[in-house]
C-alpha cells in the first residue's frame, strides 16, 4: 500500500519519482532479481514529462521563456502530450510540427491538450522547407520568445534524466544496482541515467536496446553512421535513422537488437504475468532482458533494473489489437487460438 496520501498544486508536481516495481514471474528461471521503474506512472504516462519539465523549467530560469511565450517541437508522440500538459499549466502556447503519419487519434489527444498541431506532409525529404524539421525551425525563427526543445539534439534531455531518473533507481536500489538497461531512441533517457550511476559506481554495466533497421548498435561499434542499417521497423520510439547528439554513447557499454514481433509479443506478456500494461518498447525492453538472460549476462547477484518508457494505452491500435497482431503475421497457430474470444 502507498504510504502517503498528498494533495497537489498541480498535475506538474506529479512527475518523476516513479516506482520501481519487483519482476517476479516473467523472469523465472533467470539468474539475479530484475526491477522495472514503470514510467507510466508519469503524469503523462511516459518518460517523456520528465524532459519537457526539465527544459521548459531550464529555458524559464535563463529568462528565455516568459508566460504567453512558444514552445515548439516535432513530434506527436509521448514528448508531444507532455510539452502540451507542461505548457498549460505554465501558461504557454505549444505548437506540434507533426508527420501526417500521425494517427488521426493521437493528433485529436494533442489538440484535446490545447496543442496548436501543424500537420506537415510524411513523404518529402527532411530538408524540404514543408517537412516538419523545417516548418519547426520557421516557425521557431519567425516567433520571438519561442523555445524550440528539439530532442534529439538537445543536450537538456540527457540532463533531465541525470537529475531525475538516476538519482532515483541510485536511491531505490539503495546503491545496489548492477545493470540498467534502457531503450534507446534520442538516448537521452540511457544516457542521462548511465552518467548518474557510472559516477556513483563505475562497474555498472549500461545495456541499450536499439531495433533491426535503426544505426545505433553499429554505429557504437564502429563509428560509422551505416545506411545500409536502414529500413522500416514497426516498433515506435526506439532506435534512429540518424545519430542524435543527445545520446552519449561512452556510458554505454554495448547495445543489443530485438524483433518487432518478439518485442510485442513480451509486452502482451508483461500484462500477462506482472499485471503490467505498458508500451510497445517496455516490450521491446523487456525482451531484451530476456536475450540478455539467455547469453548468461546475469549472475546470482545482479541487480538489473529495466526502463519501461510508457503506457499501453497508446497502443491499442497496435500490439494490443489482434487484428493488428495477425495482420503483421505475428500470430503463429499457437497464440492464433489463444486470441479467439470465448463465447458463453
Ligand atoms: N520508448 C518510447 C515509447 C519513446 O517514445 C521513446 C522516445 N523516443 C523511447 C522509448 C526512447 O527514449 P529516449 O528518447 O530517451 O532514448
Amino acid at each position: 500500500m502507498k504510504e502517503e496520501i498528498q494533495v497537489y498544486d498541480n498535475v506538474l508536481q506529479l512527475i518523476g519519482k516513479t516506482p520501481l516495481i519487483h519482476l517476479n514471474s516473467i523472469t523465472s528461471g533467470f539468474k539475479g532479481d530484475f526491477f522495472a521503474k514503470v514510467e507510466a506512472f508519469n503524469p503523462g504516462h511516459s518518460t517523456k514529462d520528465r524532459i519537457a519539465l526539465y527544459i521548459i523549467e531550464e529555458a524559464e530560469r535563463k529568462g528565455i521563456l516568459k508566460p504567453g511565450d512558444t514552445i515548439i517541437e516535432t513530434t506527436s508522440g509521448n514528448t508531444g502530450f507532455s510539452i502540451a500538459m507542461v505548457s498549460i499549466i505554465k501558461g504557454y502556447e505549444c505548437i506540434l510540427a507533426v508527420s501526417s503519419k500521425s494517427s488521426p487519434d493521437k493528433i485529436d489527444m494533442l489538440r484535446t491538450m490545447g496543442a496548436k498541431v501543424h500537420v506537415c506532409p510524411a513523404h518529402v525529404a527532411a530538408d524540404d522547407p514543408r517537412s516538419y524539421y523545417e516548418v519547426a525551425k520557421k516557425l521557431h525563427q519567425e516567433r520571438k520568445g519561442s523555445v524550440y526543445i528539439n530532442q534529439y539534439f538537445n543536450e537538456l534531455n540527457m540532463d533531465a534524466h541525470f537529475h531525475s531518473t538516476g538519482p532515483e533507481i541510485w536511491a531505490q536500489t539503495e546503491g545496489k544496482i548492477t545493470h540498467l538497461v534502457a531503450c534507446s531512441g534520442t538516448g537521452g533517457t540511457i544516457s542521462g541515467t548511465a552518467r548518474f550511476l557510472k559516477e556513483k559506481n563505475p562497474s555498472i554495466k549500461v545495456i541499450g536496446i536499439d531495433a533491426f533497421g535503426s544505426v545505433l548498435k553499429k554505429y557504437h561499434e564502429t563509428k560509422e553512421f551505416d545506411t545500409d542499417e536502414i529500413y522500416p521497423y514497426r516498433i515506435e520510439g526506439l532506435g534512429k535513422n540518424l545519430i542524435p547528439t543527445a545520446t552519449d554513447f561512452d556510458v554505454i557499454d554495448k547495445f543489443i537488437k530485438v524483433t518487432d514481433e518478439e518485442s510485442a509479443h513480451t509486452a502482451r506478456e508483461l500484462a500477462k504475468t506482472e499485471g503490467l500494461f505498458v508500451g510497445y518498447t517496455s516490450g521491446a525492453a523487456m525482451q531484451g532482458i530476456k536475450q540478455l538472460a539467455e547469453a548468461g549476462e546475469f549472475k546470482k547477484d545482479s541487480k538489473v533494473v529495466v526502463i519501461f518508457p510508457d503506457h499501453g494505452s497508446r497502443y491499442m491500435s497496435k500490439i494490443y489489437s489482434d487484428t493488428w497482431m495477425a495482420e503483421q503475421g505475428f500470430f503463429d497457430t499457437k497464440n492464433q487460438a489463444e486470441a479467439q474470444p470465448v463465447e458463453i
